[in-house]
């Protein structure tokens, strides 16, 4: 696990400009621009942030968004989940609970027997390639 900046000051040190602007302040990257929108490797998600383990490329399912898209968490203990009423909507923001950065948004509008469709910027994500020798 990653050491976790206490200020913004240290967050802006260590994230990139694109990773700041989304997991500090919430932004969104443009569709289809991600690295990850389109990987199909086996491996695991962790949050770009603070290194704590988010998604499993076994939930990654083809949303047709131009983001990555996760039908559940690996661990909902490693999610905190909030209204969020900006720009006129009502949807649910899905942080990192570790280290309080933005991941993306979830709806129930998913393709897969969850129903959920966790939509979360590449951005956010760091991917880990699993290492077939040792599972
Ligand atoms: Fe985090």
């Amino acid at each position: 696990m990653k050491r976790i900046p206490n200020s913004e000051r240290e967050w802006k040190k260590k994230l990139t400009p694109e990773q700041y602007s989304i997991l500090r302040e919430k932004g969104t990257e443009p569709a289809f621009t991600g690295r990850y929108y389109k990987n199909k490797e086996r491996g695991v998600y962790m949050c770009a942030g603070c290194g704590t383990e988010l998604f499993d490329s076994g939930t990654k399912f083809d949303s047709g968004t131009g983001w990555p898209s996760f039908d559940m968490p690996k661990n909902l203990e490693n999610i905190e989940l909030k209204k969020d009423f900006s720009y006129g909507m009502i949807r649910t923001e899905v942080l990192c609970r570790k280290c309080g950065g933005h991941l993306g948004h979830l709806f129930n509008d998913g393709p897969t027997p969850t129903g959920q469709r966790y939509c979360i910027n590449s951005c956010s994500l760091e991917f880990r390639k699993s290492n077939h020798s040792l599972e």
